[in-house]
């Protein structure tokens, strides 16, 4: 990091030391909670990710539906941060919610390590979407993530795995490697790795095709784990004929390739594998299905099916190292089942796109209209702005512009002032419930903060 595009460094101090007095005014009550919370949440937070909220502190919610979040001072904010995309969906979708009813109290049974009939239709409506005949569930699009790359080791009986450079996939150990200057490392900060990620992990830039040649000629690796277009660094987009050749080169190696979706769903019904035209053996996703649901799915395809059912030696029945108690519960199959058929529908993802369309106008013509060297790049329903003047073309470029006090005051101008963006990113997400009001909410916020910088 630190190729800082912004020169005017004192200044944007100066902005966000405004802005941060005015978050600790407005979100006293959040304050005090933080302080109660300090006493017993190690870090002062449920889960260690809500500390990344910008201000010293996370706002304390009270209450979130459709696209509006309350917080305990009374502030409703517009979210465009939708629990990291597990809410894209809409805070508390009422299909969603009525289906959850109906299973939990109506006809009772959260989990029961019994299949019931939600599962056969949560699984027929990924299948209605994504090129791929056989799903399994999981309660996280990490765990997804863990159990197909240990499927594709398995049935390949290759040892290692190629991801791209600064790729993230949930907590996954494989996935934690970048490369440096060309060479190979563990990202920074990765915790307590059991093994260094080199001796598992195969790491090339996002669009380098003739490194992913290259890797896979060892025949090496057992498969290849990309989101369609990186989501985790910025938005990258795939440049063209880029996963055509992926696509071929997997092919050719014997390589399995395998898609996680669980961002780039955004991109529309079938997500970006119907969009960009994609041919996976596997498919990871997670986050929003359930409508907020703890859930995380993988499909496979004919053969890979084939040959994991045929496989003697793998025990997918008990203690193989792929499962989880609660994993395919009732509850989180309901909602997947309610949440796929209702509300992500190909109207409400229309909708979601065409107002992130507009968003993304919003945000070009501020940065047009002040002279702003810096960019946005859109994925369907999500948007993502980036501080520097043309959209990277791979992760290890993009990483390079990252500016975290720039992302700070924007965070904190937008927050102070009813607008809520995802804290690890400047990344917008339209729910089925956004509202235009809702976007030109951020379109004019957006202006007065660049205006601020220019
Ligand atoms: N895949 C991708 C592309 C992700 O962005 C994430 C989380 N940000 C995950 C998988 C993991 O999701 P979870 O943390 O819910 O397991």
């Amino acid at each position: 990091t630190g190729q800082y595009v912004y020169g005017d460094r004192v200044r944007l101090s100066k902005l966000v030391e405004r802005e941060t007095s005015i978050f600790s005014k407005r979100t006293s009550k959040s304050k005090e909670a933080f302080e109660q919370s300090r006493k017993v949440l190690l870090g002062g937070v449920p889960m260690s990710w809500m500390s990344k909220w910008s201000g010293g502190y996370p706002i304390f919610f009270k209450s979130a539906r459709d696209s509006k979040i309350s917080d305990l001072d009374g502030n409703i904010y517009v979210d465009f941060c939708l629990g990291d995309t597990g809410a894209m969906a809409g805070h508390s979708p009422g299909a969603t919610v009525s289906a959850v009813i109906e299973r939990v109290r109506d006809k009772g049974g959260i989990t029961t390590m019994l299949p019931s009939l939600d599962a056969v239709n949560a699984a027929s409506a990924l299948s209605a979407r994504f090129p791929l005949p056989y799903w399994q569930f999981t309660l996280s699009a990490t765990d997804a993530n863990r159990f197909a790359l240990r499927f594709a080791r398995q049935i390949t009986g290759r040892s290692k795995v190629l991801v791209f450079s600064y790729c993230y996939h949930g907590t996954v150990d494989e996935s934690f490697i970048v490369l440096d200057n060309g060479v190979p490392r563990s990202r920074t900060g990765n915790v307590g790795p059991a093994v260094d990620p080199t001796d598992t992990t195969v790491v090339v830039e996002f669009n380098d095709i003739e490194a992913v040649r290259r890797a896979l000629s060892t025949y090496e690796i057992a498969a290849v784990l990309t989101e369609p277009a990186l989501t985790n660094i910025g938005i990258v987009l795939p440049v063209a004929g880029f996963h055509e050749e992926l696509r071929r080169l997997c092919s050719e190696t014997s390589t399995l390739l395998i898609i996680d979706e669980t961002h780039t769903f955004s991109a529309g019904y079938g997500g970006a594998t119907e969009l960009f035209g994609l041919d996976p053996d596997m498919i990871t996703i997670g986050k929003s299905i359930g409508g907020g649901v703890p859930v995380g799915a993988y499909g496979v395809s004919d053969a890979v099916a084939e040959r994991l059912l045929a496989d003697q030696e793998a025990d997918l029945v008990d203690t193989g190292g792929v499962g989880g108690t609660l994993a395919g519960n009732a509850l989180s199959v309901a909602a997947v089942a309610a949440t796929l058929e209702h509300v992500f529908t190909k109207e409400a993802f229309a909708k979601m796109i065409d107002l992130c369309a507009t968003f993304e106008q919003g945000v070009t013509d501020a940065f047009f209209e002040f002279g702003a060297p810096f960019c946005a790049v859109r994925l369907g329903a999500r948007i993502e702005y980036r501080f520097t003047p043309s959209p990277p073309l791979n992760g290890g470029e993009s990483a390079s512009y990252g500016d975290d006090l720039l992302d700070q005051y924007f965070h904190l101008y937008m927050a102070n002032r009813g607008v809520l963006m995802t804290p690890f990113h400047n990344m917008a997400l339209m729910a089925p419930t956004t509202t235009l009001e809702d976007v030109e909410t951020h379109t004019n916020l957006f202006k007065e903060a660049v205006g601020e910088l220019f």
